[in-house]
């Protein structure tokens, strides 16, 4: 079978389901077993629309034994499966490419316990990003990670996609932040790394391969992670520069003068606030100008934050770097400027199709791109748009049109990857490789790291069952 929607794209030599299979599957999770077509779409395709898998089954346990059992008969029975959390991921790795089995963490949604003291926290894969972080916020503690999708993705998700988010220029990446996994792997073995421990060099840490490994070595069913106090203070500012050397410029001020309160940086471009203002009718709350910047602090003392940010933003306007900007006074004006930032993905997609990258790149680097496309693009396009992690040199760079143009796929690609490559940056920063992906591992890995990668997967998943057509090429 070749899928009509991907011809480039074989059908593994999987087995298909039977009566029996349903059966067991019945038996072994009653009533947590969907096959009503109408209810299968939701997990067919995903958050951006791009990809649409054609699964008859989608199977939602609720422990860690029953994704054993689950996994071990599908391996006996070469039945491929695609573990699935918040189905928020922008790669396409959430969802079959064909008739995979979905395996869903919707219900592995327990808290298992929170150390206070130590601020470590353990719980099922399927707890949903805010909802953790709620809990957290009434112990005044917080997630280390923070993304424009926390009210559906899973904690499964963002540790399988290692995702970054909007803070991880304060608490750092999750391969720093999780301190243990419990994984099931294709066999049904369970893995057992779910340490709460803050040190531990007892041998190779196995831990991190399941972080950002997109579900091809295992099924995520626990973790454990270390999240630091909810601060007391917190401001936020939303700036406006006129290029993109007053906006690095803007970064080195403010990593200096707001130093260890600094929690985010981001920036959004002219095209970007368009976008939100005309598809979501979002209100820019400053003048317009080419760049925007939003910085926020944290800290322990609110009278102490407000004099370092009050100035900085007098040391940036005085030496004429920043233009104009507002800081938020209360938590709705804070969240009003956070959501200029966070629902731009949104707003893409009412323009039709969007084709969506995610890039690293050296950060003198970083908007250079964005003009270059622009220039190649020209009228062909609704938008070209980028935004991003500024602190982190992390670049989401889009272009939308009516509707799927392949002339315009061909003027982006591979243009952006090797350009990208050229600069030794990655390919996808944040977002993981998935089935959209996959073959552009070789622009920003070596063979001999992909060869690698490829011996892993046999080792960890020999039948090749899990995920399946995503992350490794082919
Ligand atoms: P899914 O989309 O369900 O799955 C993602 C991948 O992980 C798939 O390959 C899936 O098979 C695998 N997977 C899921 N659960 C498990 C499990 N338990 N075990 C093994 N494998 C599993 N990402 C960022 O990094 N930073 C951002 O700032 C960011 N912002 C976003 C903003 C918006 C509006 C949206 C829609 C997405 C954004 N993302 C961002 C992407 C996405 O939210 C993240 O990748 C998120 O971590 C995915 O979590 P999820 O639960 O939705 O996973």
């Amino acid at each position: 079978l070749t899928s009509v929607r991907y011809p480039h794209v074989q059908r593994g030599k999987y087995a298909t389901l039977t009566e029996k299979d349903v059966d067991f599957f019945q038996k072994l999770l009653p009533q947590r077993v969907l096959q009503d077509p109408s209810e299968l779409d939701g997990y067919n395709i995903d958050w951006m629309r791009t990809v649409r898998g054609n699964s008859q089954m989608v199977l939602r346990p609720k422990t860690t034994s029953e994704v054993a059992e689950i996994l071990k008969y599908c391996n006996e029975r070469h039945l491929a499966v695609v573990p699935q959390g918040g189905n928020t991921g922008l790669v396409g790795g959430s969802v079959p490419v064909f008739d995979e089995i979905v395996i869903s963490t919707q219900l592995m949604n327990q808290i298992i316990s929170l150390d206070e003291v130590s601020g470590i926290v353990v719980c099922q894969s399927g707890c949903i990003l805010e909802t953790l972080d709620n809990y957290l916020a009434e112990r005044e503690l917080m997630m280390p990670l923070d993304l424009g999708a926390k009210g559906s993705c899973h904690i499964g998700g963002n540790v399988s996609t290692n995702a970054g988010g909007l803070r991880l220029l304060r608490y750092g990446s999750l391969h720093g932040s999780v301190l243990g996994v419990e994984a099931v792997l294709a066999s049904g073995e369970i893995v057992d790394c779910l340490s709460s421990l803050r040190k531990d060099n007892t041998g190779y840490d196995l831990k991190q391969l399941f972080i950002g490994s997109e579900g091809t070595l295992g099924m995520v069913t626990s973790v454990s992670i270390l999240c630091p106090r909810r601060p007391k203070a917190v401001n936020v500012a939303f700036l406006g520069v006129e290029n993109f050397e007053a906006a690095l410029q803007t970064f080195q001020l403010c990593k200096g003068m707001l130093a260890e309160i600094l929690s985010a940086c981001e920036f959004m471009d002219q095209e970007s606030m368009q976008c939100i203002q005309e598809n979501l009718k979002l209100t820019n709350p400053i003048k317009s100008y080419p760049l925007y910047i939003l910085i926020e602090t944290s800290g322990s003392h609110g009278s102490h934050d407000e004099e370092k940010l009050n100035a900085f933003l007098e040391a940036a306007m005085g030496k004429g770097i920043v233009q104009d900007g507002t800081i938020a006074m209360d938590v709705t004006q804070r969240q009003n400027i956070w959501g200029l930032r966070e629902r731009i993905a949104e707003g893409l997609l009412h323009d039709g199709y969007n084709y969506k990258y995610d890039i690293s790149l050296p950060l003198p680097k970083l908007y250079e791109i964005v003009e270059d496309m622009r220039q190649r693009l020209g009228s062909k396009v609704t938008r070209v748009v980028s935004y991003g992690h500024l602190g982190d040199g992390n670049l989401h760079f889009n272009v939308t049109t009516p509707e799927y143009n392949k002339e315009v796929l061909g003027l982006i690609e591979p243009y952006i990857y090797e350009w990208t490559s050229q600069v030794r940056g990655s390919v996808s920063a944040e977002h993981g490789l998935g089935f959209k992906k996959r073959d552009c591992i070789r622009y920003s890995k070596e063979p001999n790291a992909v060869k690698m990668m490829v011996k892993m997967k046999k080792l960890f998943d020999p039948n090749g069952i899990l995920n399946p057509y995503k992350t490794i090429p082919l």
